[in-house]
């Protein structure tokens, strides 16, 4: 079996998300989004996928790249194939990203499956079946009635609750918000949800991405007041000593790195330098589900569990893959936007949620993304 094409299609969708000037996403009117997918072949017939925004797998990167590295290659030598990725990284001048990167990998793995007639996790090792979710925030907003207020927090949590979330965790204000960020405004907030859900749900925090180290610790106590379960990317994570520093004086778990580069090699060092209590991976953001499979691994072999950053089929594939991991990550989520509504480019979602927060992984061969084709023909805009 030979990889014979790899294929970028960009289509359109609809979303009530928009963008604030800093990159976080908030609830806004309806508009026509672009979504690309990418298409490994093989001279089997078969076919994986992978979703990835456009600018990510742009023509470039995959002509240059991908392809170069892919076609005519087996696919199930994924390690051997991430490689190769990986060393054309360093001479790409920062053309071939981690996420690029990560996309091509993630529609390798679904390739796999297809192939193998197997639901991913259980080809990276299967530990279960469903796993529970966090039900995490979007960032706070000045949007009356939405997450404007710790009051308005506090009353979503509760809707949170009785979704079904056991868990819950709070992204809170950062600029372009006015008064964002603010140490005593965060604080408020996590305590009106504590007071809110009472002791029995799990509650997290992941604030501004800035903090300093006194303003870092100031609300790392205070969450410890309020048994809260982490606390998360509240420094710039290019700087693992103000981390360590932070981890030797709290209680509370320090979950990270999250944003930072360099995959599992990074993470490494992070935990030789003690800079966090529980480690953390995401599949765009450190190449792929292999690197984010080693983090796993890695942080097992210390007596460390793994929190997989973000939602989606891949982070939940790793999630029951691996028994080092408490919640996977469901989200964002805001009182005005319905998680809960099919994207239009699926048949249905890839991380259903019963009602006692558990989310399900789909049996079918593959990631679990049951993609609407049709829809996806229908709203093309560009293929190459
Ligand atoms: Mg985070």
């Amino acid at each position: 079996m030979k990889i014979v094409s790899v294929q970028g299609t960009v289509f359109t969708y609809p979303t009530f998300r928009s963008v604030d000037a800093a990159g976080h996403s908030h609830p806004g009117p309806e508009k026509q989004a672009k979504m690309a997918m990418i298409t490994v072949s093989t001279d089997s017939g078969h076919s994986g996928y992978a979703f990835a925004p456009p600018e990510v797998i742009r023509p470039h990167v995959l002509e240059a790249f991908a392809r170069k590295v892919l076609v005519g290659e087996n696919p199930l030598m994924r390690e051997k194939l991430w490689m190769a990725l990986e060393h054309w990284q360093r001479g790409s001048a920062g053309q071939l990203t981690d996420r690029a990167l990560a996309a091509i990998e993630q529609a390798l793995w679904d390739l796999a499956g297809r192939v193998l007639g197997q639901p991913v996790y259980r080809l990276l090792g299967g530990y279960r079946d469903k796993v529970p979710a966090y039900g995490s925030t979007m960032c706070g907003d000045e949007l009356p009635g939405g997450l404007s207020t710790p009051e308005e927090y506090a009353a979503f949590a509760q809707k949170l609750v009785a979704r079904g979330y056991k868990a819950i965790k709070l992204h809170t204000w950062m600029p372009p918000v006015r008064f964002a960020p603010d140490p005593a405004m965060d604080i408020k907030a996590c305590a009106a949800v504590r007071e809110a859900v009472g002791p029995d749900i799990d509650l997290m925090l992941d604030g501004y991405h800035n903090y300093s180290r006194t303003d870092a610790l100031r609300i790392g106590r205070a969450l410890e007041a309020l048994n809260f379960a982490w606390f998360e990317e509240m420094m710039n994570e290019q700087s693992m000593s103000s981390y360590a520093w932070l981890a030797d004086q709290l209680d509370i778990p320090v979950l990270g790195p999250e944003s930072l580069s360099g995959k599992h090699y990074s993470r490494g060092d992070w935990v030789k330098a003690g800079a966090s209590d529980i480690l953390r991976a995401g599949v765009p953001g450190v190449g792929g589900i292999t690197p984010t499979m080693k983090v796993a691994h890695l942080a097992e072999s210390f007596g460390m569990n793994c929190e997989v950053h973000g939602n989606g089929a891949a982070a939940l594939t790793v999630c029951a893959a691996i028994k080092n991991t408490r919640w996977y990550e469901r989200g964002l989520l805001h009182p005005f936007l319905e998680y809960d509504d099919v994207p239009a480019y699926l048949n249905r979602l890839a991380d259903p949620m019963d009602h006692e927060g558990y989310v399900h992984l789909s049996q079918e061969p593959g990631l679990g993304e049951d993609i609407n084709f049709d829809y996806i023909a229908a709203h093309t805009v560009q293929t190459y």
